[in-house]
């Protein structure tokens, strides 16, 4: 690189870095919104939120940018393809020219109608009624096709709304996939209720919020969250935040007489922070110090969460413990029924409570609505109808109320439609074929699982995928990491052979 084009590269950081501070004090505003903030300052954080995304994109979308990007591309063909300065002028180059397609008004008039529509659909939920939230809906709907319209040439207007978290992913990739996997897994759902049904009573029984809260928090520092770069408190909703690698920060609910809920959602957070804590540290406030996408994030939390989590080999270390915190509870229980219980199958209404069988069904029926919406085959006044029949369709239960049916995920109510569920599933199918990987590479993984040894698999991780951040897109570390494009079959094995023996298939 000429000297040139180091100064051009220095001042796009410069830049770059502004931008990220500014996303970072309002990620820290959200985070204090969801977790701290009394209930009458919604309205002015709802503005200063607003103002910090106007600022974040007007500097985004800032022609020196584009200036200084244009005059770095001679650059990329000088620079080794895998160095970081050309993945940051590639990324940059992306970011802006995603950015400058949207107008400033439209973010704004698009933020300011999503919380509006979140705080109207909180009421509708909490009033079981769909109606009281739909006409802000079908606007929402109609500002989701403006978006993807302003993406020309794409093949199908769900792409660039999926393209916006899910890079190079589309309607015409994900469509087959998930055919596939739903057809695959309707007989098997079929095949595991029609035996006796799993005893979960253990996990109903009364267990003290403080002492849920301390075990999560061991295990989460067992599996290598590092807590002098993170934190975790409590809000109605989970979820993981950062505001730089240096602050990486999850959150967890918890239900008294439920225990899996606060203990899968912090693993599961805690796979997310793992991700974002493994960034390369150079990469600090650069555009590369993020998930390469939704997909990729969610197979990180998945993983730990899943195929780690709710592992016999991770109980046979854990559950020892998990007794000893809650005697009077756990003692009688031995642990093939304790693991039988946190694996339990079962046909129900709320995603976030389904099981990992069942769970990819409740997304793809959410992906199927998104698409017809979007393409003009089902209007928003019949959106709870189509819902409730899908779910009598693929999962056999019907919603009693809207706030169990179509009033239950906030995703629609508090961005477009389109562009997210589809990365829940996408991350389930991904997290297989990225442990069957790290196995094969670390073949005695799982038996230092079962010691409470979790090193060899965060180190791996770390060093195939954490570390890059976005240097690479997705499509580059699917490759890179399994030396295949995204397949569904390790998966499928995954679910046939756990399952199979649980349910003695
Ligand atoms: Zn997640």
């Amino acid at each position: 690189m000429n000297s040139n084009a180091y100064t051009r590269l220095q001042e796009l950081k410069a830049r770059l870095v502004e931008i990220s501070d500014i996303n970072a004090a309002a990620a820290l505003l959200s985070w204090d919104q969801m977790t701290l903030m009394p209930q009458g300052g919604a309205d002015a954080r709802g503005r200063q939120l607003a103002t910090l995304e106007r600022l974040s994109h007007e500097k985004m979308i800032n022609p020196e940018i584009g200036k200084l990007l244009d005059g770095l591309q001679p650059a990329l063909n000088e620079l080794p393809p895998d160095s970081t300065e050309a993945a940051l002028i590639k990324v940059a180059t992306r970011d802006h020219q995603k950015a400058v397609k949207i107008p400033t008004s439209f973010t704004a008039e698009f933020s300011a109608h999503t919380s509006k529509t979140y705080e109207a659909w909180a009421r509708a939920r909490a009033e079981h009624n769909f109606k009281l939230v739909e006409p802000l809906l079908e606007k929402t709907l109609e500002l989701s096709r403006q978006m993807a319209n302003f993406f020309p040439g794409y093949q199908h207007i769900a792409d660039p709304l999926i393209d916006q978290l899910d890079e190079g992913m589309t309607v015409a990739i994900i469509r087959p996939l998930f055919q596939k996997l739903r057809s695959e897994l309707v007989p098997l759902v079929e095949q595991i209720t029609s035996q006796p049904e799993a005893d979960d009573s253990c996990l109903r029984k009364n267990y003290s919020e403080a002492d849920q809260l301390r075990f999560g928090l061991e295990v989460a520092k067992r599996l290598g969250y590092d807590f002098n770069r993170g934190r975790e408190d409590k809000s109605p909703h989970p979820f993981t935040t950062s505001f730089s690698i240096g602050d990486v920060r999850i959150t967890t609910r918890i239900k008294e007489n439920l225990l899996a809920e606060a203990l899968f959602s912090t693993i599961h957070e805690t796979g997310h922070a793992l991700y974002e804590q493994g960034f390369n540290p150079d990469f600090e406030g650069t555009p590369l110090a993020d998930g390469a996408s939704m997909t990729v994030h969610e197979s990180q939390s998945r993983l730990w969460e899943n195929l780690v989590g709710k592992s016999l080999s991770f109980w046979q270390f854990f559950y020892p413990k998990l007794q000893a915190v809650f005697p009077n509870q756990l003692t009688a229980v031995p642990l093939e029924a304790f693991y039988r219980a946190i694996n339990k199958v079962e046909r129900s209404l709320i995603r976030t409570d389904a099981d990992e069988v069942t769970y990819n069904l409740h997304v793809m029926l959410r992906f199927e609505l998104e698409i017809e919406m979007l393409e003009g085959r089902l209007a928003v006044k019949n959106l709870s109808e189509a819902w409730n029949e899908l779910y009598r369709n693929d999962l056999g239960v019907l919603p009693s109320d809207e706030s169990l049916g179509v009033l239950q995920d906030m995703h629609w109510y508090s961005g477009t439609i389109g562009g997210y569920f589809q990365s829940y599933t996408l991350g389930n199918i991904l997290s297989a074929q990225i442990y069957e990987a790290a196995v094969k590479a670390v073949p005695n993984i799982p038996a230092e699982i079962a010691i409470g040894n979790f090193e060899h698999l965060h180190y791996w991780l770390k060093e195939n995928i954490y570390q890059y951040g976005r240097q690479y897109t997705t499509r580059e570390i699917i490759k890179r990491v399994t030396g295949q494009p995204l397949e569904i079959q390790p998966y499928l094995n995954y679910l046939r052979h756990k399952y199979g023996e649980l349910y003695k298939l």
